[in-house]
């Protein structure tokens, strides 16, 4: 075998993960497709992850990869493709070829999800974003639309607040998801209409995104307005497709109590686990477990029969 765990993501799940196997002397490579650190080095400021009561994104990143590569794991930036399984373990398959491990922690992550409108695709990267920290500042004294209610929205749009002329916060229903203190922290913004039981229709433009138009689900009533960007925070989408285990109808995948799927030696943690909520502190927490239960499994130590085939897959979410 090249290795004795494959860690697939390397966000703070994966660079947990690695940090505990390397410490446990486990041969280990860490696979990520875009930015060791992951999708939360995009996030403008962190406020409740133990220890670092205001840190950003980016210098939250670094220092996760920072710690992980004291280990020495072998970090490779690459894509997967597929995980097979193997005599003694797995084949994970990526742009940097094929691999052998005893053991896959994976810890992909999940992707923004798209409104699917017209005009979404067209104008992405020219008005069109899932990144405030990243293209906000081009929208500087502008006009912008937010679109969602959670936790992403307003953390994002609390950062574009800051920068921009205007938001216009539309959320499809009368009600936001958001922690407490982020819509406490967002009402008393003077910048922000809010609109209401509203969704984004169409984003209309002129090389660059010039409006939208919002249609009101109570009334029915469309208007257009004109914005510069539109930054879209409507949930994530688990990035799983690579991996055959079980998972819930949102492709998130199941895991027993100790982050063990439904194939033998294959594990998740993190953002692409089906769970109650999608926090770094509980990402990095479950790349621990998940990297101790790969030892576990290594070792012959590790009891199987509570895999997810004995649990039961009714979503937890609402
Ligand atoms: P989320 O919590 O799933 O919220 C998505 C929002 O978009 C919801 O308000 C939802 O409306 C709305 N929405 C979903 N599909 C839509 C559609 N097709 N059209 C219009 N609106 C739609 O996603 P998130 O805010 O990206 O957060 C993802 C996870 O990361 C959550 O677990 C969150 O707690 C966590 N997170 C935490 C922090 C933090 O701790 N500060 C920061 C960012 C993210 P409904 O409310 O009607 O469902």
């Amino acid at each position: 075998m090249d290795y004795d765990v494959i860690v697939i993501g390397g966000g703070p799940a994966g660079l947990s993960a690695a940090v505990y196997t390397r410490r446990a002397e486990l041969k280990t490579a860490i696979i990520e497709k875009l930015t060791f650190g992951g999708i939360i080095t995009t996030t403008d400021l962190i406020e409740n992850y133990l220890g670092f009561p205001a840190i950003s994104g980016a210098d939250f990143g670094k220092a996760i990869q920072q710690h992980a590569m004291k280990y020495n794991p072998d970090m490779i930036q690459a894509e997967v493709h597929a995980v097979k399984p193997i005599e003694g373990g797995y084949a994970v398959e990526s742009d940097a070829g094929s691999l052998t491990t005893k053991t896959v922690i994976v810890a992909s992550g999940a992707a923004p999800k798209k409104l699917g409108i017209p005009g979404e695709n067209e104008y992405f990267g020219r008005g069109v974003s899932t990144c405030a920290t990243c293209d906000g500042p081009f929208f500087a004294k502008r006009d912008v639309a937010v679109v969602g209610g959670g936790d992403s929205a307003l953390s994002e749009g609390l950062y574009l607040s800051r920068l921009v002329n205007k938001i216009y916060l539309i959320h499809r229903r009368d009600k936001l998801r958001a922690e407490p203190i982020l819509q406490k922290r967002f009402s008393e913004l003077s910048n922000v209409e809010y609109l209401w039981n509203s969704v984004v229709t169409k984003i209309a433009g002129e090389k660059k995104v010039t409006g939208i138009t919002v249609k009101n689900v109570t009334t029915g009533e469309e208007q257009e307005i004109n914005v510069s960007a539109v930054f879209i925070y409507i949930g994530e989408v688990p990035q799983t497709s690579f991996v055959d285990v079980k998972k819930d109808e949102n492709g998130y995948i199941m895991t027993d109590e100790n982050m063990q799927t439904s194939s033998p030696g294959i594990f998740a943690a993190g953002d692409c686990r089906h769970s109650l909520t999608k926090q770094a502190i509980i990402s990095a927490g479950e790349g621990a477990l998940a990297a101790i239960a790969a030892q576990m499994y290594i070792e012959g130590r590790l009891r199987s029969k509570e895999r997810p085939e004995a649990v039961n897959p009714q979503r937890i979410l609402s």
